[in-house]
């Protein structure tokens, strides 16, 4: 596994969260990360609904008219 960080090899796995997911380490940086469950986005990355995203791009507009 490559640190997401310094792109180091010199990684271990670091146990796992409880949900279940595999928690990596960094020995070079020292940065721990965990891997996210393939298919999920995490909470708050949930993808807007084209309507929604509409909706917030005519908000900026009328803001600048
Ligand atoms: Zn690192």
């Amino acid at each position: 596994m490559q640190c997401p960080k310094c792109s180091s090899e010199n990684t271990r796995t670091n146990g796992k969260t409880k949900k279940g997911t595999v928690r990596y380490f960094c020995k070079d940086c020292r940065k721990s990360w965990s891997d996210r469950p393939i298919g999920r986005p995490p909470k708050g990355l949930v993808a807007m609904t084209n309507a929604e995203r509409q909706r917030l791009y005519r908000q900026k507009r009328k803001n600048y008219e």
